[in-house]
């Protein structure tokens, strides 16, 4: 291992999705040294949504327009499921801390005080969800509200359609027309990127031109959905600059993943706890890890192991399967870097129901970390395996965040308890 002098820190947060980045900035805003190891995960591929609670349960589908009445619905019939550990107060504080949060890096959020809204998809279709961009917003007035409304094509831009979103929603949405249009500089015969539009409109001179493309089109529509390309870092002064340009209201459809919908969010975490002078160490993987009554020694770096970080309390926050929070064999799931215990279905055949689109989900995805009440992990005999050693996130376990429709707000609510606990424990010192 290269002889790189150790970090050290308070609080070293492994994982740098929605938990992870939440965790380290409830973390310094608290005062804690803070380390975040983490490699790029779900979040790129993330719609910019952030849902707090959507359906429950399962079987019947149901859906919550009040996402409270939806919790407490759902810890009521599942009292393992993390949000039973939380309070309102906690989530409240959660989301407000991270919507604040993004608003300082230029990435404005809306919503109904206390209501879901329903937002459109890049297939049309309609989904629940607690905090909307602000370049979306509009699109959830006009369809309330039936308003004309032109949804645009772009040339040889893949994973959206206007028309199909159109095929989908127009039966209940009649005014409602689409146009293909070149985006300006692009070539015509040839894919155009959601990232390479987006950067180039954060420049007047590249608004202007599209502008220009736009306008004939309007022909008397209140209101011009486009796919989210409305800039990285600047996106509701983009899509202020257009509306003042073509004299209407323009919304974003997030297109199919990843488009810059994630990238915006990450982007935003990363310039923010930057600035707040988190140690950041990206693209960047925890290999091992060792405890002793005094902290953490945990071994990192982007292709082995380069550098050591001495931390007093660990937050996990690595995610499930796809970004390797959880790892399975062909008999077992496990957590690879403190081997701690994973709640899971007893047998390897019980892992999927027969019927893949069952509405229930499968077992496997509940699979995960069961923590005691200060999201500690737990060991066989019910004890936290450290008393400083925390997850949070998705690889917590008896939840199905995509099929609930809660990912952000079980990333947001628990890494914040689990912050909180952390800096009890510290302070114990
Ligand atoms: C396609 C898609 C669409 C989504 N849409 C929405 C949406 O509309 N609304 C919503 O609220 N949420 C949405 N989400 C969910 C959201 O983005 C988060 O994925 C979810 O909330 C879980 O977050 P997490 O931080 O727990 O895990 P993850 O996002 O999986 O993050 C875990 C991170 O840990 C890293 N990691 C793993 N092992 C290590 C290690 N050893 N060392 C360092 N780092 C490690 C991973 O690489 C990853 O970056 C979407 C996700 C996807 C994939």
């Amino acid at each position: 291992m290269t002889d790189t002098a150790p970090v050290t820190c308070d609080l070293c947060v492994i994982g740098s999705g929605m938990a992870g980045m939440s965790a380290a900035l409830f973390a310094v805003d608290r005062g804690l040294s803070t380390v975040l190891v983490g490699r790029t995960g779900e979040i790129i591929f993330a719609t910019g949504f952030l849902d707090l609670m959507g359906v429950h349960p399962l079987e019947a589908g149901t859906l919550w327009n009040d996402p409270w009445a939806g919790i407490a619905a759902l810890v009521k019939d599942l009292p393992q499921h993390p949000y039973a550990r939380l309070s309102t107060a906690t989530v409240r504080a959660a989301f407000q801390n991270v919507i604040k949060f993004f608003e300082t890096q230029g990435l404005s959020y809306t919503g109904f005080p206390d209501r879901n809204a329903a937002v459109l998809t890049a297939v049309g279709t309609v989904k629940l969800t607690y905090r909307v961009p602000l370049t979306m917003w509009s699109g959830v007035t006009a369809r309330q509200h039936k308003a004309a409304c032109l949804l645009v094509d772009i040339q040889g831009l893949k994973g959206f359609s206007a028309r199909q979103i159109k095929a989908t929603v127009g039966g209940a949405w009649p005014d409602l027309r689409t146009v293909k249009v070149a985006f300006p500089g692009a070539h015509p015969e040839g894919d155009v990127f959601p990232e390479r539009l987006a950067r180039s409109l954060e420049t007047a001179g590249a608004r202007a031109n599209w502008a220009a493309v736009l306008e004939p089109h309007i022909q008397g529509a209140a209101a011009i959905g486009v796919p989210a390309i409305l800039g990285i870092s600047r996106s509701a002064e983009v899509m202020q600059d257009l509306e003042k340009r073509l004299g209407c209201q323009v919304f974003e459809i997030p297109t199919m993943p990843p488009g810059v919908t994630g990238l915006r969010m990450k982007e935003a975490f990363e310039r923010g706890l930057a600035g707040r002078k988190v140690r950041l160490l990206l693209e960047n993987k925890v290999f091992r890890a060792a405890h002793r009554d005094s902290g953490f020694l945990l071994e990192a770096g982007s292709m082995e192991p380069d550098r050591t970080i001495q931390a007093s309390a660990v937050l996990l926050a690595t995610g499930r399967f796809m970004g390797g929070g959880l790892q399975a064999d062909r008999h077992a799931v496990r957590e690879p870097i403190f081997n701690l215990p994973v709640q899971q279905p007893e047998r390897r055949d019980h892992w999927h129901r027969e019927n893949f689109l069952d509405r229930r989900g499968h077992p496997v995805n509940r699979a995960g970390l069961q923590t005691d009440e200060f999201f500690r992990p737990i060991d066989a005999t019910g004890r936290p395996v450290h008393p400083r050693l925390f997850a949070a996130g998705s690889i917590l376990a008896h939840q199905d965040w995509i099929r609930m429709k809660c990912g952000s707000g079980l990333a947001f609510s628990t890494a914040y308890a689990a912050v909180e606990n952390a800096l009890a424990e510290l302070n114990k010192g």
